[in-house]
């Protein structure tokens, strides 16, 4: 459980008490999570090579997708025209879009960099 809690919390895998990303990000004032380059608190570097986290572009495409699935079974509920939910989940996408940049981001490093893990 404390996993969950550090990924949310946005701890390094390792030493579970620095920051990984600098600036959280605003898709309203465009500005999109800058990441940290190595841990506050133990140096513990985050991107491994050139195009570590590309893996997490597929991370963040399923939590998208899971997402909207979500959203699309409560809106159903409460909303009669699919042409209202489909822009609905588009804004919705929009809006969680900085989340799940650093959401897939923090599960990518901790699937592959875990505690556990000995890089
Ligand atoms: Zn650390």
């Amino acid at each position: 459980m404390s996993v969950l809690f550090n990924i949310l919390g946005e701890k390094c895998p390792k030493c579970e008490k620095g920051k990984v990303f600098a600036e959280k990000g605003n898709i309203f004032l465009l500005r999109l999570p800058k990441m940290n380059a190595n841990c506050s608190h133990c140096h513990h570097k985050f991107e491994k090579e050139p195009g570590y986290f590309f893996g997490s572009m597929f991370v963040s495409y399923v939590v998208a997708v899971a997402e909207m699935i979500v959203f699309f079974l409560i809106a159903n509920l409460f909303i009669d025209s699919y042409l209202t939910i489909v822009v609905l989940i588009g804004i919705l996408s929009i809006v969680m879009s900085t989340f799940n940049f650093r959401f897939s981001r923090m599960l990518w490093i901790y699937m592959l960099d875990g505690k556990d893990k000995n890089i």
